[in-house]
């Protein structure tokens, strides 16, 4: 079971992706756990502000850090007690370690200057049991929630977003599929673009023909090995066209390596290879 915290001003962006399809399911069959809080909960003063003027001047509100502070460090330290309540009254539900050292979740901050969310993070990220991820708005949070709170710092690319609501549904969609038992076949991520620095062949489905244009006769055929050897080979073609900069870190066989010179040769020939054909 993996179990996502995320803390944001704005609790109901984070409702509809969870409702539909393979994360609604995933919930459902008890893989995962998304446990929105609203940092406004947290604001002490009878008008529950969250954010206030920069300090230096400039435009743009920032996100003040108390109540930040104040949510996770509740939820966090609730759930710490909870376990060691829980230790006394049933002890053989948990090992006496945990009863001493409850290892901390990471909690990620989402912001543009983070390092860069990939599949490879994404794995990285799902081997927990437990993440927070905090939103920022406006111009984003106090530098100290970054430095005394956080303990990591996530970008979904290098391009700003008006809140770290989306990212956080970016991460928590990514790591989800790959949580065992939530994608119906289990090697369905294996071939997935980006698993092994190569992008995924081209899907087809019927009809075999459409408007005209049909499904490359190979995967007509019932041959297994064939359509392997197809399905890779296509998979090259396109990371060589299309992101040849994810190349270098492919593990390439012999053969893998035979077919990328002669695209390199083709290429150098004048046959044309359009990148987005
Ligand atoms: N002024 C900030 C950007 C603020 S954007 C800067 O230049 O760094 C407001 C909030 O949106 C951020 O605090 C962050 O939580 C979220 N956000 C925006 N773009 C993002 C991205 N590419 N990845 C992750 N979070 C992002």
């Amino acid at each position: 079971m993996m179990r996502f915290d995320v803390f944001t001003l704005f609790p109901s962006l984070l409702t509809s992706p969870l409702q539909e399809s393979i994360l609604k399911r995933a919930i459902e069959l008890g893989r995962l756990s998304v446990v929105v809080h609203n940092i406004r909960d947290y604001a002490t003063d009878k008008h529950h502000v969250t954010d206030d003027l920069p300090y230096g001047g400039g435009g743009g509100m920032v996100m003040k850090p108390e109540p930040v502070f104040a949510a996770v460090e509740d939820i966090l330290s609730e759930e710490r007690e909870a376990k060691s309540e829980g230790h006394t009254g049933t002890p053989a539900l948990h090992t006496p370690h945990s009863t001493f050292h409850i290892p901390r979740p990471p909690i990620i901050l989402l912001t543009p200057q983070g390092r860069l969310f990939t599949q490879a993070v994404a794995r990285e990220l799902a081997t927990h049991d437990r993440i927070v991820l905090i939103c920022g708005r406006y111009e984003g949070v106090d530098e100290r929630v970054r430095q005394f709170l956080a303990t990591d710092e996530i970008s979904i690319g290098d391009y700003v977003l008006t809140g770290g609501e989306l990212p956080a549904l970016v991460v928590i969609d990514a790591v989800t599929r790959l949580l065992p038992g939530v994608l119906g076949d289990p090697g369905a991520t294996l071939d997935d673009s980006h698993t092994d620095a190569l992008l995924e062949y081209p899907h087809y489905t019927r009809p075999a023909n459409f408007r005209g244009q049909t499904v490359p006769q190979v995967l007509l055929s019932g041959d297994h090995a064939q359509v392997d050897r197809w399905r890779r080979e296509q998979s090259l073609r396109r990371t060589w066209e299309r992101r040849p900069d994810l190349l270098p870190k492919a593990r390439l066989s012999q053969a893998d390596r035979e077919l990328l010179a002669r695209l390199a040769q083709e290429s150098a020939g004048g046959v044309s290879s359009s990148s987005f054909d």
